[in-house]
Protein backbone atom coordinates (compact mmCIF):
# COMPACT_ATOMS: atom_id res chain seq x y z
CA UNK A 1 0.00 0.00 0.00
CA UNK A 2 1.98 3.13 -1.23
CA UNK A 3 0.69 6.71 -0.04
CA UNK A 4 4.58 8.54 -1.08
CA UNK A 5 4.34 10.87 1.66
CA UNK A 6 3.43 8.28 4.46
CA UNK A 7 6.29 7.48 7.13
CA UNK A 8 6.51 7.19 10.25
CA UNK A 9 8.08 10.30 10.58
CA UNK A 10 5.26 12.33 9.17
CA UNK A 11 2.49 10.18 11.66
CA UNK A 12 4.60 10.99 14.27
CA UNK A 13 5.06 15.12 13.13
CA UNK A 14 1.08 15.13 13.04
CA UNK A 15 0.82 13.81 16.51
CA UNK A 16 1.32 15.65 20.30
CA UNK A 17 1.08 14.37 23.69
CA UNK A 18 2.01 10.70 23.27
CA UNK A 19 -0.88 9.36 20.37
CA UNK A 20 2.32 8.13 18.55
CA UNK A 21 3.40 6.15 20.82
CA UNK A 22 -0.10 4.91 22.19
CA UNK A 23 -0.92 4.11 18.75
CA UNK A 24 2.18 1.98 17.99
CA UNK A 25 0.76 -0.48 21.30
CA UNK A 26 -2.34 -0.48 19.58
CA UNK A 27 -0.90 -1.67 16.39
CA UNK A 28 1.24 -3.79 18.02
CA UNK A 29 -1.40 -5.09 20.18
CA UNK A 30 -3.70 -5.99 16.78
CA UNK A 31 -6.22 -3.31 17.65
CA UNK A 32 -6.99 -2.59 14.35
CA UNK A 33 -9.65 -4.63 12.51
CA UNK A 34 -10.87 -5.11 8.83
CA UNK A 35 -8.48 -2.46 7.46
CA UNK A 36 -10.71 -1.74 3.62
CA UNK A 37 -10.57 0.75 0.78
CA UNK A 38 -13.95 1.77 -0.01
CA UNK A 39 -12.50 3.38 -3.15
CA UNK A 40 -9.35 4.49 -4.50
CA UNK A 41 -8.75 7.25 -2.44
CA UNK A 42 -10.51 5.74 0.50
CA UNK A 43 -9.28 3.86 3.39
CA UNK A 44 -11.75 2.61 6.82
CA UNK A 45 -10.82 0.40 9.30
CA UNK A 46 -11.88 -0.27 12.91
CA UNK A 47 -9.61 -0.06 16.37
CA UNK A 48 -10.86 -2.02 19.22
CA UNK A 49 -10.07 0.45 22.21
CA UNK A 50 -11.12 0.69 25.60
CA UNK A 51 -14.88 1.01 24.90
CA UNK A 52 -16.90 -2.16 23.92
CA UNK A 53 -17.30 -0.58 20.64
CA UNK A 54 -14.54 -0.02 17.90
CA UNK A 55 -13.84 3.38 17.06
CA UNK A 56 -14.00 3.77 13.25
CA UNK A 57 -11.41 6.10 11.54
CA UNK A 58 -11.49 7.21 8.07
CA UNK A 59 -8.65 8.63 5.57
CA UNK A 60 -8.87 9.95 2.68
CA UNK A 61 -6.14 10.70 0.27
CA UNK A 62 -4.88 12.07 -2.74
CA UNK A 63 -2.32 11.08 -5.93
CA UNK A 64 0.53 11.60 -2.77
CA UNK A 65 -0.79 13.46 -0.12
CA UNK A 66 -3.30 12.48 3.28
CA UNK A 67 -6.44 14.63 2.88
CA UNK A 68 -8.47 13.62 5.63
CA UNK A 69 -8.46 11.81 8.74
CA UNK A 70 -11.11 11.33 11.11
CA UNK A 71 -11.92 9.27 13.70
CA UNK A 72 -15.16 8.71 16.12
CA UNK A 73 -13.28 9.04 19.43
CA UNK A 74 -13.77 11.83 21.63
CA UNK A 75 -10.06 12.89 21.35
CA UNK A 76 -9.87 16.78 20.56
CA UNK A 77 -6.53 17.62 20.94
CA UNK A 78 -5.92 19.85 17.16
CA UNK A 79 -3.61 16.56 15.94
CA UNK A 80 -4.08 13.24 15.28
CA UNK A 81 -5.31 10.66 17.91
CA UNK A 82 -3.98 6.94 18.63
CA UNK A 83 -6.35 5.18 16.77
CA UNK A 84 -5.51 6.52 13.10
CA UNK A 85 -1.88 6.34 14.75
CA UNK A 86 -2.59 2.70 14.67
CA UNK A 87 -4.52 2.37 11.42
CA UNK A 88 -1.40 4.41 9.07
CA UNK A 89 0.74 2.45 10.91
CA UNK A 90 -0.98 -1.22 9.95
CA UNK A 91 -1.24 0.79 6.21
CA UNK A 92 2.31 1.18 6.37
CA UNK A 93 3.06 -2.02 7.35
CA UNK A 94 0.65 -4.15 4.33
CA UNK A 95 1.55 -4.72 0.90
CA UNK A 96 -2.05 -4.23 -0.30
CA UNK A 97 -5.51 -2.94 1.50
CA UNK A 98 -8.45 -5.42 0.71
CA UNK A 99 -11.23 -3.72 -1.37
CA UNK A 100 -14.07 -3.30 0.42
CA UNK A 101 -16.61 -6.19 0.08
CA UNK A 102 -19.87 -5.14 0.79
CA UNK A 103 -20.25 -4.45 -2.76
CA UNK A 104 -19.75 -8.03 -3.22
CA UNK A 105 -22.81 -8.80 -0.22
CA UNK A 106 -25.23 -5.64 -2.07
CA UNK A 107 -24.56 -7.56 -5.25
CA UNK A 108 -25.56 -11.19 -3.38
CA UNK A 109 -28.78 -10.11 -1.98
CA UNK A 110 -29.92 -7.88 -4.77
CA UNK A 111 -31.74 -10.66 -5.87
CA UNK A 112 -33.59 -12.13 -2.51
CA UNK A 113 -37.05 -10.89 -1.27
CA UNK A 114 -38.10 -9.35 2.22
CA UNK A 115 -38.82 -13.18 3.28
CA UNK A 116 -35.28 -14.08 2.53
CA UNK A 117 -33.47 -11.30 3.45
CA UNK A 118 -35.52 -12.15 7.02
CA UNK A 119 -34.76 -15.65 7.02
CA UNK A 120 -31.32 -14.67 5.86
CA UNK A 121 -30.94 -12.56 9.08
CA UNK A 122 -32.74 -14.78 11.66
CA UNK A 123 -29.53 -17.75 10.46
CA UNK A 124 -27.24 -15.14 11.02
CA UNK A 125 -28.20 -14.17 14.32
CA UNK A 126 -28.70 -17.47 15.46
CA UNK A 127 -24.91 -19.00 14.39
CA UNK A 128 -23.44 -15.40 15.96
CA UNK A 129 -26.24 -13.62 18.65
CA UNK A 130 -24.51 -10.45 19.22
CA UNK A 131 -25.35 -9.85 16.00
CA UNK A 132 -28.86 -8.76 17.36
CA UNK A 133 -27.44 -5.70 19.25
CA UNK A 134 -26.19 -4.58 16.06
CA UNK A 135 -29.52 -4.98 14.75
CA UNK A 136 -30.63 -3.18 17.19
CA UNK A 137 -28.51 -0.43 16.95
CA UNK A 138 -28.74 -0.02 13.38
CA UNK A 139 -33.04 -0.47 13.75
CA UNK A 140 -32.88 2.55 16.30
CA UNK A 141 -30.52 4.54 14.08
CA UNK A 142 -32.64 4.01 11.44
CA UNK A 143 -36.26 4.41 12.98
CA UNK A 144 -34.84 7.33 14.83
CA UNK A 145 -36.34 10.34 13.31
ZN1 LIG B 1 -9.45 8.14 17.72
Amino acid sequence: MTIPTLTRDTIEANTSGGSYERGQEYFADGAVRSLKRTDDHTLKAQVQGSDVHPYLVTIKFSEDDISTVQCTCPYHGGSWCKHIVAVLLKTLAVDEVPLDESAEVSDLVHELNRRELVRLLERLVEQDPDLLDEIRDEHARLTRD
